[in-house]
């Protein structure tokens, strides 16, 4: 994607970026090795941490874990389905097309900081088999792979996508629970209107100020 972005102009800079100033005509993008980029629009998409300059009352942060089994029979289940159980603590499990099963779930909003996340992981990658041996006896439940990440959620279950207020020129993109793939692309389309002069509804739902007296409405 990178590629693809660079070959239609885009210019990429490797760094980490720590402050923001928007009080000027332009953004200045201040980086960890003293550069600064200035820009006319500022995106942030920096996945479960929020710089300062976000502030939001529905963001929470929550790690996840994961594992997937040694490749199954042809016939565990039919045509690849996706299994989410509508549970308050989910539970997920699909197939890949080697055949192993991926089941994850056992979020935690607590344990979030990556190592005692990751010390978790051996733990958590036992009760999932376990799980996966309940929800479906007839699976191969030994583990080949197992990993944990961390992502931003939100009490209303909608992203947090749009300008940052107080910030003019800089747009976020954050929040997206288990529904990265829909809603980045959805973030993407909104926040390239919003650059081109153009708004959308779905902007009031997803205001990085809302907050939760909204939910719901
Ligand atoms: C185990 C697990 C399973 C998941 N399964 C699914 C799934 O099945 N379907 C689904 O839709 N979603 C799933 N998700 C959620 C999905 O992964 C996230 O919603 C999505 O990755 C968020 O994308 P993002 O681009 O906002 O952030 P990220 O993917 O977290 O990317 C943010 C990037 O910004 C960089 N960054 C951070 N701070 C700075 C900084 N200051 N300067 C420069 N760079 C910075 C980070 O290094 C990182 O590369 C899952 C998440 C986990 C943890």
């Amino acid at each position: 994607m990178l590629e693809a972005a660079i070959g239609r102009g885009a210019r990429l800079f490797e760094a980490e970026a720590v402050a923001f100033d928007a009080a000027g005509r332009m953004v200045n993008v201040r980086l960890g090795n003293d550069r600064e980029i200035e820009a006319r629009s500022v995106i942030l998409a920096t996945g479960y941490v929020m710089p300062d300059i976000v502030q939001s009352s529905v963001h929470a942060v929550s790690s996840s874990w994961a594992i997937a089994t040694v490749p199954q029979p042809d016939s565990v289940w039919n045509h690849g389905t996706l299994i989410w159980e509508d549970a308050k603590d989910y539970l997920y499990a699909r197939t890949t097309r080697a055949g192993r099963i991926i089941i994850g779930g056992e979020d935690s909003a607590e344990i979030v900081e990556p190592e005692a996340r990751d010390r978790l992981i051996s733990e958590k990658s036992g009760i999932l088999a376990r799980r996966l041996a309940a929800l479906w006896p007839t699976a191969k439940t030994d583990i080949e792979f197992r990993w944990a990440g961390t992502f931003g959620t939100t009490h209303d279950g909608l992203p947090l996508v749009g300008p940052v207020p107080g910030a003019e020129g800089i747009y976020a993109a954050y929040g997206y629970g288990g529904n990265g793939i829909t809603f980045s692309f959805l973030a993407a389309r909104l926040i390239g209107d919003l650059i081109a002069g153009r708004t959308s509804p779905l902007l009031r739902d997803f205001a990085i100020d809302r907050d939760d007296s909204m939910a719901g409405r």
